[in-house]
């Protein structure tokens, strides 16, 4: 069987299964071996059953001495029984609804039994414990545990790896093969194998080393093949301005930080190289500001700019907030969103087209077929993280030339951020303008939710608004009608009825843009008193008025999402709060939303999330507008970073479009990891 085959076609994965493992991107066998355990169940090396720790997840080893069939419980739940143990103690085995595992024990047999030990020191007991045989420890002792997650379970992904494992022919070899000397790598078919059912723990290191060079390795050459596209042009060229009256004009000062990042960035803009320059800086601390201290720079040198924002709320609020900020100066703002009217379209490429228009501010739209700018010099991208670097290539491919500034709040420790944005420049923008007070973050259950309502009517007869967010739904993505029923649902059903007499908005992905614009539009002007919606107003948006942000499932969201969702309010005199709302049971989820109310440092939070959730949240494809990484750590893999990086600049030095015939595995690779970038 070829590594391309679609998974349906493995004995024992029918067309439901294979339908859930797309949901989790994976179509072929060979993305079906890219998913990797989270870790290992070590069934070599079994406790006593006296000895075994209470309430840890243990593996032990017991005879069967007795079976009882299964029995119905009140409200209709089955148990099974079995008695076991070993010459330590004695081990009650307890199933509920589920009876397979019991039938298949045999009485007078050993097997392994794996799960959390409870009861008393005489009276040990274990409830829907895994059971595995001892032909089965000795033929794979350490048993892998994948992530459940799209209603699958980690026995039966486990199920499904192995057999693609044993069908499959091997995956060919992509590294040159002196890297696997150099590096001390086992071959890429040796560690798939090992990385699923490893012989030793010794076994398992080695391959997750070799599959996480694998994955730095192609996306440092995916990253220096689009870096490569862009060195050998020139920029636009300017002179420097003087921001003088452009800062005089606003009706505050500028802080510290914003006049050092205006600074750097309009110096970059003069220099003969193009900008690629990073501005980071967290949620509230003025980046759009500096952005238009570049935009200023630009017209003043006769160049168009164009601002790409991840929503169309957010490019409607960009294009009013410039207009604000640049008008006055002559700089005509064009809007340009996917869900424009045709005419009005029309009207916008034309006026982009003959120069008319000295900022283009818009979505993905302003990167699409058919616009044409008359003189692109500066390309900036909002909340880069939601953006992929290809969009970010397609924008600066707009032009021969632009400058590109790309900004983001989702802090990037710096010498990481070179590594993975290679040759970009970093300001960091870390002071938050004057005035702004701590927002009062509180997690509660849902037992709690009247209450809390009653708290948000009191707000609003304070003459403050709200908003309430519901997971679900990104206007970008693939649009799940359960979810909006979801929204919907809870829009009537609890917002509304909990807040009778209040004027309650409802916000998602689903509306045409003209109706999202009308429903922000109400919100800001205070016609609305409290605003449900989607995570579409996750990132930007500015309402000073809103002091409540209200998070419902709070647990789905990793904490420097929460920490944007918080961002909305606190931006007026008023005093805000955030409530989270979750009756998560678990003790890592509380922790978490705990910590999150006790502090506001954006980078402090960042840190938090990388550490207990690992990288895959944090650096997942959303936050960077990188590749997913399966395996690697950004942030403790970093040597194998530095050796892949190197590795890449030389490999395309001899090599600089990754076009020999040797390397057209590895060309394959990096297409796979970047998807449909295009890199030429
Ligand atoms: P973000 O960095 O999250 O994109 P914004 O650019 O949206 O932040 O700015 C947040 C708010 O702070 C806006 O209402 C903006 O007008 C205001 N603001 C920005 N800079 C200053 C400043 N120097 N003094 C006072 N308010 C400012
Ligand atoms: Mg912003």
């Amino acid at each position: 069987m070829r590594a391309d085959t679609p998974v349906q076609y493995l004995k024992g994965v029918g067309p439901k299964t294979a339908e859930k493992f797309a949901r989790l991107g994976v179509a072929t066998v060979e993305d079906l071996l890219g998913l990797y355990p989270r870790r290992y169940v070590d069934y070599s090396n079994p406790a006593p059953v006296a000895a075994a720790p209470f309430d840890t997840d243990t593996v032990v080893k017991a005879a069967v001495y007795s079976k009882r069939g299964a029995v119905r419980l009140p409200g209709g739940r089955t148990m099974v029984q079995v008695l076991a143990g070993d010459d330590s103690a004695g081990l009650s085995l307890t199933w509920f609804n589920t009876h397979f595992a019991a039938d298949s024990l045999q009485v007078g047999e050993e097997y392994f039994f794996e799960g959390r030990v409870r009861g008393t020191l005489t009276r040990r007991e274990m409830t829907n414990p895994t059971v595995r045989t001892p032909a089965q420890v000795e033929k794979t002792p350490l048993a892998p545990v994948y992530p459940q997650t799209e209603g699958l379970g980690s026995g039966q992904i486990a199920r499904c790896v192995a057999r693609a494992l044993e069908e499959a022919e091997p995956l060919e070899e992509i590294l040159p093969p002196e890297f696997l000397t150099r590096f001390k790598l086992p071959g890429r078919w040796q560690a798939l194998q090992d990385i699923h059912r490893p012989a030793s723990m010794a076994a398992a290191a080695a391959a997750r080393r070799r599959l996480v060079f694998d994955e730095l390795f192609t996306l440092q050459l995916g990253l220096g093949l689009l870096r490569s596209r862009g060195a050998a042009k020139a920029s636009a060229v300017m002179e420097p301005a003087d921001l003088g009256p452009f800062w005089s004009s606003l009706p505050f000062s500028p802080t510290g930080a914003q006049r050092r990042a205006a600074g750097e960035i309009c110096g970059d803009m003069t220099k003969t190289a193009p900008m690629n320059r990073l501005l980071q800086g967290d949620v509230g601390s003025g980046k759009t500001l500096v952005a238009a201290a570049a935009v200023y720079t630009a017209y003043k040198n006769g160049w168009q700019s164009a601002l790409m924002a991840p929503t169309e709320i957010l490019a409607a609020q960009h294009a009013e907030t410039l207009h604000k900020l640049l008008g006055s100066f002559g700089v005509r703002v064009a809007l340009l969103t996917g869900g424009m009217k045709a005419a009005a379209r029309r009207t916008a490429l034309a006026a982009i087209a003959a120069g008319e228009a000295d900022l283009v501010v818009g979505t993905h739209a302003v990167i699409g077929e058919g616009v044409q700018f008359k003189a692109l010099g500066l390309a900036v991208v909002d909340e880069q993280h939601r953006f992929g670097v290809r969009q970010r290539g397609l924008l600066a491919g707009k032009a021969a030339q632009p400058h590109v500034l790309v900004m983001s709040a989702t802090p990037i420790p710096r010498t990481l951020a070179l590594l993975v944005y290679g040759d970009l420049d970093i300001s960091v923008l870390d002071e938050l303008p004057p005035g702004r007070k701590a927002i009062k973050t509180y997690a509660v259950g849902g037992e709690k939710r009247k209450a809390m309502y009653g708290f948000l009517e009191k707000q609003i007869a304070a003459g403050r608004q709200v908003y309430i967010v519901c997971p679900l739904v990104e206007e970008s993505e693939g649009q799940n009608t359960e979810e909006l029923a979801a929204v919907t649902t809870y829009y009537t059903e609890v917002a509304k009825a909990l807040l009778p007499g209040r004027r309650v908005g409802l916000m998602h992905g689903r509306l045409k843009a003209k109706e999202k614009a009308a429903v922000m539009e109400d919100f800001k002007a205070g016609r609305l008193d409290a605003l449900v919606s989607t995570t579409v107003i996750e990132v930007g948006v500015d309402v000073p008025g809103a002091t409540v942000m209200v998070i419902e499932n709070a647990e789905r969201y990793g904490l420097s999402a929460l920490h944007q969702l918080r961002g909305r309010v606190g931006r007026g005199a008023a005093e805000s709060f955030c409530i989270l709302v979750s009756d998560h049971p678990g003790e890592g989820v509380r922790d978490r939303l705990r910590f999150l109310c006790s502090t506001q440092d954006g980078f402090a939070i960042a840190k938090y999330d990388l550490e207990h959730r690992g990288p895959g949240d944090f650096f997942g494809d959303r936050q960077h507008g990188l590749p997913t990484l399966q395996l690697a750590s950004l942030t403790t893999d970093t040597r194998t970073l530095a050796a892949a990086h190197a590795s890449a600049a030389e490999l395309l030095e001899a090599d600089p479009a990754l076009t020999a015939p040797e390397h057209r595995a590895l060309a394959g690779q990096v297409q796979r990891l970047f998807g449909r970038t295009t890199f030429n």
